[in-house]
């Protein structure tokens, strides 16, 4: 049993693969507790399902697209198992996860989008960096960014442990914390080999929709 806290079709808004149509498998509870999260309320809320009535819900949509995420969706076990399965079933499978949890048995079918919490997240100790080992190049690191310090720390890490050679770089600001301009200019200056990117469902929808 999975505690699953919604399954919606929406769009997809924070990767390469923003703007394509998605559905999204929201799982139950996080390890973490972030300062700027938009999620709280996936901390306990939730129904249990089993993997086969998940996969019955997903079929509903006419979408091969489907994202696992949360709060974390690593915190269950069983999650590894619903990766996989969705994989099986054929859907491109995505999986969104904040990076304290060890991503080493997700299928490899599976794209991963991993945060690193930079420092304003207050997490910073929490990040689990032998989970770099294996990330594939078709995977994608993100980077949340508040101020400078955050900036400056998530380029420090990119140089050290070489990531732009390993996968994709996203960069996204922080919402209502610092001007997606500004970041846009300290990439620029860099010539940062990142993706900047906006929480997409943020300007299609009121800040605070739940389910979109
Ligand atoms: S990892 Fe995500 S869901 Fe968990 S506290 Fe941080 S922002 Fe919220």
């Amino acid at each position: 049993m999975l505690k699953i806290n919604e399954i919606y079709f929406s769009i997809q808004g924070e990767s390469s693969k923003a703007g394509l149509p998605c559905i999204f498998v929201r799982l139950t509870y996080c390890n973490l507790r972030c300062t700027y999260c938009d999620t709280e309320y996936a901390f306990y809320e939730g129904k249990d399902y089993t993997i086969e009535q998940i996969i019955d819900e997903v079929k509903k949509y006419d979408c091969k697209l489907v994202e696992v995420t949360g709060g974390e969706p690593l915190v269950q076990d069983e999650c590894i198992d619903l990766l996989k399965r969705l994989s099986d079933e054929g859907y491109k499978v995505m999986l969104e996860t904040g990076g304290s949890l060890s991503i080493k048995s997700v299928d490899q079918r599976v794209m991963i989008i991993m945060d690193l919490k930079c420092p304003s997240s207050g997490m910073l100790k929490k990040n689990l960096y032998d989970n770099i080992d294996f990330i594939k190049p078709t995977d994608e690191i993100k980077f949340v960014i508040g101020n400078r310090e955050d900036y400056d720390w998530s380029k420090e890490l990119i140089e050290k442990y070489n990531l732009t050679n390993k996968c994709s770089i996203l960069f996204s600001v922080v919402f209502g914390e610092l001007e997606p301009v500004t970041l846009v200019e300290w990439i620029l200056e860099d010539k940062l080999n990142a993706r900047f990117q906006l929480q997409m469902h943020k300007f299609i929808w009121v800040p605070t929709a739940k389910g979109v």
